[in-house]
């Protein structure tokens, strides 16, 4: 009996929850839209780039490792990524879904994403790429990087690391989902609303 209720609940949770990876290289806009869309769809919104710069803040042993590759605008090695990454999912274990903004950013881990939801009776709805030129995000940065205080959007050989490490090590992941038939892009470029809308459609889509 409770076997077959809880086939029932892994059923409902497989095909009705929302999963989406927010991608696109820095300054696309993917916090700013997530944080629209999680009230929209009742999501957990999932950054690891808030997480790690959380950890910054409590000083905690994460947090300094973190820093070192941060302020070069590196990223942080896998395994400790997807460890924060997992907990935090670990410790919502009531939601209705996730945005996961800024993970995956390797092809190691979209594969431990991918087993670690599927050990959960979960898997990725969509991935959604936030299309913008890089000119167009060196200005956005340098601008937040003002009022963020945030080092690695003060400095323009950052950001171009940043942007380095996405050409090498995100942009591959396009074809990872791709292959997985979960891959959409949306046009980054306009206001905040006008691609909140873009974004609510295409989820609405899926
Ligand atoms: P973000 O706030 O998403 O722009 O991330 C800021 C920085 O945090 C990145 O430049 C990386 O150093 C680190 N970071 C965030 N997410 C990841 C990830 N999934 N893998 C490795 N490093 C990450």
């Amino acid at each position: 009996m409770e076997k077959s209720h809880l086939n029932w609940v892994s059923l409902v949770k497989y095909f009705f929850m929302i999963n989406l990876v927010l991608f696109g290289k820095p300054g696309a806009g993917k916090g700013t839209q997530a944080s629209f869309l999680k009230a929209q769809f009742n999501l957990i919104h999932i950054s690891t780039g808030d997480l790690f710069r959380n950890h910054i803040s409590n000083q905690t042993d994460l947090g300094k490792l973190a820093k070192s590759y941060m302020d070069q605008g590196d990223l942080v090695p896998d395994q400790v990524t997807i460890d924060m990454l997992e907990n935090e999912v670990d410790q919502n274990p009531q939601a209705k879904g996730f945005i996961f903004d800024g993970f995956p950013r390797t092809e190691a881990q979209a594969e431990a994403l991918d087993l670690f939801l599927a050990k959960k009776e979960m898997n990725i709805s969509a991935t959604i790429a936030l299309e913008a030129d890089d000119e167009i995000l060196i200005e956005r940065l340098l601008e937040r990087g003002k009022s963020s205080g945030r080092t690695d959007d003060q400095d323009e050989d950052k950001i171009r690391n940043r942007f380095e490490e996405y050409n090498t090590k995100t942009a591959p992941l396009r074809a990872y989902y791709t292959n997985q038939n979960k891959f959409h892009s949306v046009n980054g470029i306009g206001t905040i609303e006008e691609i909140t809308t873009r974004l609510t459609h295409l989820i609405n889509s899926l």
